[in-house]
């Protein structure tokens, strides 16, 4: 199966980009969240939208699910009361 290391190389290689593109978004639920300005509303999209939703600079264009505008929102972070470093 790993006789090929070409093959071994690429698999390597998707498996990283996986990996990173997992981490990205592991980070961005556990520590940011999308906040609408059209209307204000703060949410985190669903992870299949969040996959399928247009990158663009370093946000997304993304439908808010509050007032159904599709607007270009960059990840803000999370409150940093609960006992988080500055
Ligand atoms: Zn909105």
């Amino acid at each position: 199966m790993f006789e090929n290391p070409v093959l071994t190389g690429a698999l390597i290689l998707v498996l990283a980009a996986i990996l990173y593109a997992a981490g990205v978004y592991l980070y961005f639920y556990k520590r940011q969240h999308f906040v609408c300005p059209k209307c204000g509303y703060a949410f985190k999209p669903k992870l299949l939208r969040m996959i399928f939703s247009v990158n663009a600079v370093s946000g997304k264009i993304i439908r808010c699910p509050h007032c159904n505008q599709k607007e270009y929102m960059e990840p803000v972070a999370d409150s940093r009361r609960k006992g988080e470093r500055l």
